[in-house]
């Protein structure tokens, strides 16, 4: 667990199953077998080629950060985690997501730096992914 709050996600039919893999520890992609796109945000429609002929499939955890900031100073629910890191990490699988690079020193945190998947528990029914510095 990161010290950062845990804002329960919007929860749709679409996404319902993947937040409960988050769970159970587990990041699921969808991928699009008629075109192999992989991405995320879970939706059913590829956002390539149309097809609605797409199915789940599990992440390695495994990136690298392709963008990242240090947040000094907010307001509200994140206000009393600063500093912390807001990133775009890039999938193994390509997609790229928004996250937060988690239990490191933000100023070490580095473009092209592998991380891994970490999960914080928000209850039952979800948890946030967040992604941390690989050893
Ligand atoms: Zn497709």
């Amino acid at each position: 667990m990161s010290d950062l709050p845990t804002p329960k996600p919007d929860i749709t039919p679409e996404t319902e199953a993947f937040w409960d893999a988050t769970t159970r520890g587990e990041l699921l992609l969808r991928r699009c077998p008629d075109c192999e796109t992989v991405y995320h945000y879970p939706r059913t429609l590829c956002p390539d080629c149309l097809s609605d002929d797409t199915e789940w499939t599990e992440a390695s955890g495994n990136a690298i950060v392709y963008s990242y900031t240090v947040i000094r100073q907010t307001r509200g629910e994140y206000g009393d985690s600063t500093p912390y890191v807001l990133a775009y990490v890039e999938l193994k699988e390509g997609p790229r997501i928004m996250t937060n690079v988690v239990d490191c020193d933000p100023d070490d945190v580095t473009v092209g730096q592998e991380v891994r998947v970490v999960f914080d528990d928000v209850d039952e029914d979800a948890a946030l992914y967040r992604f941390t510095p690989q050893e």
